[in-house]
Formats: structure tokens, C-alpha cells, sequence
């Protein structure tokens, strides 16, 4: 890597996008784009992945190529590179002919910087042709982990990729990613061609992120309501696993007083688009949603993602609550579980028409990311040690770390539900087991089978003790259910069954909740908000940072922008802390580049000396 390379580039952050250095690996990556080097760069959400490739392009002879699955994603890239100076435009099935040709005709006469670009519209007719007669600075491929398998978010059309190894042989090649296990890491090299090139794996710690997880309980509405009222006038998504939910969440949000949306594929796709476009621009808006709102949603001010039916796995956990906090700033994020939405992974795993293979993968995934909600360490040291980080400590902010959760041992317990499974003949669901543990008979059937030696040996325990071993027993795959409407309970694991039998394996798993333990969990909440508030602004600072809010809200809505485009929370804040009193202080502020500067320079400082 030779230094005078990185200065130009250090200079062109500083100039170009107003910060001050370089942070995690961004300086590496560059470095080694710069010198012509392919590489991959597994960088955590929000650790700057666009710097990564946008910096090399504007230094670099020619245009750089950013492949990037999704329109919004690609839009709201080029209005902020825009916003900063750079010459961007994306090439999309949304655009007129006009505007593709004035672009393609910038991209050759060497005008552009950087042109996005979706995988279709790359392998569209004649499109490689056409980027072989241009000068190509680099070709940056995002959301790498989609070409593979084990990832989470497999397409197939990004495993055309890798021939892009031989149509460019000498521009530099990057894979980059925010989210992928060591097995998808290796896959990334193999299918995009990138065996050689060097790698930059940041780590996945995100500590402005307070997390925390837990089962869902009888009245599962009610406490989503609880979560987001204990956090209004902030901006929040809500996923959801099916359309159906996502919209009965925004219908119960929007009917106690929080402005809210829903956003699914079910939805119309202008509307998606719009409503997309006001959860980026609002403050407060709350978002519900499938996972269809994803990738390419980049607000910097998201203060909480609530899961409430839980993710497909710890990647798509990560993702998801990994857009909190984009801005640095503490975000929470709660994640809602339940053993039913195991089972539902598991059945859609099933049902799917992936290859054998695939499905395996994901019913594994699935069951480690259960594993993990319930388990008993820190939620962020669990993640980071998923995604193959070593020597990793405890967050001390998290729900396990705050309020370490009081484990059992519950072999005893477990082998009792288990036997109860057996005599039943693995014929019922978890209803009638319990009922048959603590003895309770109904009719019919139920009779015949209150004759069998374990009717009655669980009446000691009360009956949420055991939902909650049974649901214990499912997460770790010793049980399982069945796929139909009245789920039946079975054998899972029978090399595990044994083992417990025999008392080979134990079974440690969190004491079943006492009633009033839920108020504690949210006593603990309201103390992170408190400490949260502490960290911001008081008095006469705020009333500024209100003031400088109000005008970037003005001035974003003119020009028909989010308002982080002109200026993210950071910023506001840092101009509130600095209190600049010219153009020269001010340009000193992280966030202000040359263009910013000239655009808002005179209006900001306005707002400054009128607050003095
Ligand atoms: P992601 O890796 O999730 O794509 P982005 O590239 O969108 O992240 O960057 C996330 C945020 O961090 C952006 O607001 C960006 O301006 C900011 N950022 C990136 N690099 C730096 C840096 N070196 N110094 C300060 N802020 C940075
Ligand atoms: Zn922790």
C-alpha cells in the first residue's frame, strides 16, 4: 500500500464528505483498491461500506461500477453522492431511454465517477459490451453474500457474477458485504472469483446497540404497543413475519396515536416506494414490515428495531437490527420469540423448493439462532463469536448482560416431558402434554391415555413451567412439531433423548418466568432511555439542536430529500457542540465537506448567532 495513494484519498474524505479520518478497515480496504488489488471486505452495517468503493472510484482513472441488488438502495447512494458533489447515476428499469443513453454517453466520455448498476441491467443486452469500450476504475459488488448458498439471501442471478473475472481481468474486482458466516465468506471466493485477493473481515461489534430478546408472551400486541409508546417521537421499524401481521401491527400502532406505515410485497409497488420515501424523510415514523423493507433502507436516525416474530436466522438478525443506529448514536433493538415461530421457519424451510441442501442450512440456522435468543450470554458477544470474532467480551448493555437471566437445571424436568411425549405416542400437541402432566383429563381420548404412568408427574410444577421447558426442549431440537394447523409434539433428537435418559446430557435453560418479571425487564429499558438522554443535550443545547432540526427539516423537504442528506443527527449534533462562529470553524465540523459548506454554510451559522 504506498502512502501517497492513501493521503489523496484521505484528503478527498475530508474535502468531499467532510470527515476527518478513516475508521475500522476503510483505510486498508481502500489501500489496497487503490494498488489494483481485488479484495473482500466483510464490513457490520453502518462501518462505512461505500466510502470503501466510492473513494477508490473518484481516485481512480475512469468510472467505478457498484453492482447492487435493489433500486432504493442504489437511489438513495447516488442523492447523497450528489448531495456531496460527486458525479453518480444508476441505470434502472425505471428510466427513459434519454436517460440511460445521456448516462452511458457520461460513463464513456470519462464524466462519471460512479454508475450503479442492479445485476440484470449489468448481463441486459449488450451492456458488458458496451462497459468494455469504457474506462473502468473498479467494479464494486455489494451485498456479496447473495451469491451464496449458505448466505441468507441467496439469488441466483448473482451467481453470473464471477465471469466478470474474465471480462475484466485488469480492474480491480471488490466483493463487500455486511453479513456473512465463514462458510458464505468462502463461497463469496469461489463464486465471484476472488480466491486470491486479500481479505478485510472488521469486526461485527456494533456498541451503540442495546439489545435485548424475549419470548413472546400471552398478549403479544399489547406489549409491542408498550415497547414502541415507551419510545415515542422516535423513528423505529417493526418486522413481522407475514403480510397479514405487518398490517395488523400498523393498524394497532396507528390506532393508539403513533404515525406508523406498513410496507410488504403484498403492497402495491408505487406505493411501496412512497411510503419507503416518508419513513426516510419523517422523524418519528414508525415502519411495519416483512422483511421485504431491507436492504437499501440506510436512515441514519432509526432509535429501535422490534422483531416481533423472530428473524430466520443470526444473519438476518444482525441485518435487521443493524439498521438502529446508523448514525452512531444508541439504538435498541427487542427481538419477540416464540418455539411457533420456529416451527414456522422450519415448515416454510420444508415447503420451499430449495435443493435438499439449502434447506438443511436454513433449519440449521434457524435453530441457532433460537438457541441463541433463549440462551444465557450476552446477546452481542453471541453474535460476534457466530460470525467467527475471538476473544470477545461481554457488551454490558445488553438484557443477559444488565439483568443476567437465573439459569435451572432442568434434566429432571425435561426427561419427565419427555416421557410424557412417548406414552402419548407422540400423538398430541403441547396443550394436552401439559394437561397430561399435571394430571388434567378432558374426555374422549384423553381418558384412555390418563391411565398411562406418566398422567400426573409434572402436577408439582405449575403449567408455565412447562410451556416453557417443552418450548426449551423445541429450540434445541431434542423435540419437534409437526407442520399442521394443531402442531403435534414428537421426538427430535433421539441420540439426545437418550442422553438425557441416561443423564449424559444436561439441560441448563433460564428460569421460567415468575409473574412480574416483565415489569422488571421494563424498569430496566427505562433506565437504558434515561442514560440515553443523559449522553444528548440539555437546556439552551438542545433548544439549538431543535432549531438546526426544524431548518434541515425545511430545507430537505425544498429540495425533496431525506433530511440526513443534509445533514445526519451526528453532524447536528457535533455543529451544536462546536458552536462554530465562521465558515472556517464550521468547515472543521465532521460531516461538512466543500459542498455542504457552500450550500448551508451561511444558514447554519444564521441559526448559530441567532441562538446566542
Ligand atoms: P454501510 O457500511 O452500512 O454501507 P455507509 O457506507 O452507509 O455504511 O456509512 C454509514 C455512515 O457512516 C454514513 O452516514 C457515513 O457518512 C458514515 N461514515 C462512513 N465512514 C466514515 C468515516 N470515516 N468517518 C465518519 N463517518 C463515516
Ligand atoms: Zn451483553
Amino acid at each position: 500500500m504506498s502512502e501517497p495513494d492513501l493521503s489523496a484519498a484521505r484528503a478527498l474524505l475530508q474535502r468531499v464528505f467532510g470527515h476527518a479520518d478513516f475508521r475500522g478497515l476503510q483505510a486498508d480496504v481502500i489501500g489496497a483498491v487503490l494498488a489494483g488489488r481485488d479484495c473482500m471486505a466483510v464490513l457490520p452495517t453502518g462501518g462505512g461500506k461505500s466510502f470503501c468503493y466510492q473513494i477508490p472510484a473518484m481516485l481512480r482513472e475512469g468510472v467505478g461500477l457498484v453492482v447492487s441488488p435493489l433500486i432504493a438502495l442504489m437511489q438513495d447512494q447516488v442523492a447523497s453522492l450528489r448531495a456531496a458533489g460527486v458525479a453518480a447515476a444508476r441505470l434502472d428499469s425505471t428510466q427513459d431511454r434519454d436517460a440511460r443513453r445521456e448516462w452511458l454517453s457520461a460513463a464513456r466520455e470519462g464524466k462519471l465517477d460512479l454508475l450503479y448498476v442492479s445485476p440484470e441491467g449489468l448481463f441486459a443486452h449488450g451492456m458488458l459490451d458496451f462497459l468494455e469500450q469504457c474506462q473502468i476504475a473498479l467494479i464494486a459488488i455489494d451485498e456479496a453474500h447473495c451469491v451464496s448458498q449458505w448466505g441468507h439471501d441467496f439469488r441466483p442471478d448473482y451467481r453470473a457474477l464471477g465471469q466478470l473475472a474474465d471480462r475484466f481481468p485488469n480492474t480491480p474486482r471488490m466483493a463487500v458485504t455486511a453479513t456473512a458466516d465463514l462458510k458464505t465468506q468462502a463461497d463469496i471466493r469461489t463464486q465471484l472469483r476472488l480466491e486470491h485477493a486479500p481479505a478485510f473481515i472488521a469486526s461485527f461489534d456494533r456498541p451503540n446497540l442495546i439489545l435485548s430478546a424475549e419470548r413472546k408472551s400471552p398478549r403479544p400486541q399489547e406489549r409491542l404497543l408498550e415497547l414502541a409508546h415507551a419510545r415515542r417521537g422516535k423513528s423505529g421499524i417493526v418486522y413481522a413475519a407475514t403480510r397479514d401481521h405487518v398490517e395488523k401491527i400498523a393498524t394497532a400502532l396507528q390506532g393508539s396515536g403513533i404515525p406508523a406505515l406498513a410496507y410488504h410485497a403484498g403492497i402495491d409497488a408505487g406505493l411501496r416506494a412512497e411510503r419507503q420515501h416518508r419513513f426516510q424523510e419523517e422523524e418519528d415514523i414508525v415502519m411495519a414490515a416483512t422483511i421485504a423493507f431491507g436492504m437499501g433502507v440506510d436512515k441514519p436516525n432509526v432509535r429501535y428495531v422490534i422483531h416481533a416474530d423472530a428473524p430466520k436466522s443470526i444473519e438476518a438478525y444482525w441485518q435487521e437490527v443493524g439498521r438502529g443506529g446508523r448514525d452512531g448514536e444508541n439504538a435498541e433493538g427487542f427481538c419477540i420469540y416464540s418455539a411457533n415461530d420456529l416451527r414456522r421457519a422450519i415448515m416454510f424451510a420444508n415447503q420451499s423448493n430449495a435443493t435438499d441442501l439449502v434447506k438443511s442450512i436454513q433449519i440449521k440456522k434457524a435453530r441457532q439462532l433460537y438457541t441463541f435468543l433463549d440462551g444465557l450470554t450476552c446477546r452481542r458477544a453471541g453474535v460476534r463469536r457466530y460470525f467467527g470474532e475471538e476473544g470477545v467480551e461481554p457488551c454490558g448493555v445488553c438484557d443477559v448482560c444488565t439483568d443476567p437471566p437465573v439459569s435451572i437445571d432442568a434434566a429432571e424436568l425435561a426427561a419427565k416431558a419427555i416421557s410424557a411425549v412417548m406414552r402419548l405416542d407422540q400423538r398430541f400437541g403441547r396443550g394436552r402434554v401439559i394437561a397430561h402432566l399435571l394430571g388434567k383429563a378432558g374426555d374422549g381420548i384423553d381418558q384412555q391415555y390418563a391411565a398411562r404412568s406418566t398422567f400426573g408427574i409434572g402436577a408439582d410444577q405449575p403449567e408455565g413451567h412447562w410451556r416453557a421447558v417443552i418450548e426449551h426442549l423445541l429450540f434445541e431440537g431434542v423435540l419437534s412439531e409437526g407442520d399442521g394447523e394443531r402442531p403435534t409434539l414428537a421426538i427430535g433428537d433421539e441420540d439426545a433423548v437418550r442422553a438425557i435418559f441416561r443423564k449424559a446430557r444436561p439441560v441448563r435453560m433460564r428460569e421460567p418466568a415468575k409473574t412480574g418479571r416483565r415489569s422488571k425487564e421494563e424498569r430496566s429499558a427505562a433506565r437504558g432511555a434515561r442514560n440515553a438522554a443523559k449522553a444528548g443535550l440539555a437546556g439552551a443545547d438542545a433548544q439549538l439542536f431543535e432549531a438546526l432540526r426544524n431548518w434541515r427539516r425545511d430545507t430537505a423537504r425544498a429540495a425533496d430529500v431525506p433530511p440526513y442528506v443534509v445533514f445526519n443527527d451526528a453532524t447536528l449534533t457535533a455543529i451544536v457542540g462546536a458552536k462554530p462562529k465562521d465558515l472556517i470553524a464550521l468547515a472543521r465540523v465532521p460531516g461538512i465537506g466543500e459542498a455542504k459548506l457552500k450550500r448551508y454554510g451561511a444558514e447554519v451559522l444564521a441559526i448559530l448567532l441567532a441562538g446566542f
